[in-house]
C-alpha cells in the first residue's frame, strides 16, 4: 500500500533516541522505510480500494476510432490482465469501469446515460481521447462537446487516438486515485453545464 515515508517519531514511537531532535533517520527506521507496508499493516478500508483495482472490469462499450485501441489493451502486448481487467463485460451489471473510447454523438447520449446508471456502484468513468473530452475535432451540433455533459468523469486521457500506453496510463492514475481514498466523480456527483 503506498503510504509516505514518515520517521517512526510520526508514527507515534516515544522512545529518547527516536526524538532526538538532530539525529536523522536510523538504520532501523532507513531499513524500515514505509513501516505500513514493511511490516504488512493495513486498514479495511485501503485493503477493500487495492482489491477495487484489481478487479475493475470494463463495459464492452467502444463508440469511434479510439475503440480500436482500447480493444487492443488486452493483448498480450498491453496485458492488462495483470490488473484482473481482462475480462470486458458484456452488461453494465458486470462492469465497473466505462470507458469512453470515441466522439459521443447526440443520439448516442441517452443510451450512455442509461448504460452508466445500470453499472452498480462503486463506478468509473475514463473518457479516452480529444472527442470523448471535449468533443476533438467536431465542434457541430451533432456531437456532445464532452462526455461529461452527461456524465461524471474521473480521468481524462488526451490524444487522437490516444495510444494503448495512454489508455493503460489513465488506467494506473485511476487504480492511485482509488487506492488513494480519493472519492469516484460518481460520488462526488454532478456533471459539467
Ligand atoms: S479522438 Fe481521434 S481517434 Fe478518437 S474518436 Fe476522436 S477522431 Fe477518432
Amino acid at each position: 500500500m503506498a503510504v509516505g515515508k514518515k520517521r517512526l517519531a510520526d508514527y507515534g514511537l516515544q522512545s529518547e533516541r527516536v526524538l532526538w531532535p538532530d539525529k536523522g533517520p536510523s538504520e532501523f527506521e532507513q531499513e524500515l522505510g514505509d513501516i505500513e507496508s514493511q511490516l504488512g499493516l493495513t486498514t479495511l478500508e485501503k485493503a477493500i480500494a487495492w482489491s477495487q483495482t484489481r478487479s475493475m472490469w470494463p463495459d464492452t462499450f467502444g463508440l469511434a476510432c479510439c475503440a480500436i485501441e482500447m480493444m487492443s489493451i488486452v493483448s498480450s502486448r498491453y496485458d492488462i490482465a495483470r490488473f484482473g481487467m481482462e475480462a470486458f463485460r458484456s452488461s453494465p451489471r458486470q462492469a465497473d469501469l466505462l470507458i469512453i473510447s470515441g466522439r459521443v454523438a447526440q443520439k448516442m447520449a441517452a443510451p450512455i446515460k442509461q448504460i452508466y446508471d445500470q453499472m452498480l456502484e462503486p463506478k468509473w468513468v475514463i473518457a479516452m481521447g480529444a472527442c470523448a473530452s471535449s468533443g476533438g475535432m467536431f465542434n457541430n451540433y451533432a456531437v456532445v462537446q464532452s462526455v461529461d455533459k452527461i456524465i461524471p468523469v474521473d480521468i481524462y486521457v488526451p490524444g487522437c487516438p490516444p495510444r494503448p500506453e495512454a489508455l493503460m496510463e489513465g488506467i494506473i492514475r485511476l487504480h492511485e486515485r482509488v487506492q488513494a481514498g480519493v472519492p469516484s466523480a460518481y460520488e462526488v456527483g454532478g456533471v459539467a453545464k
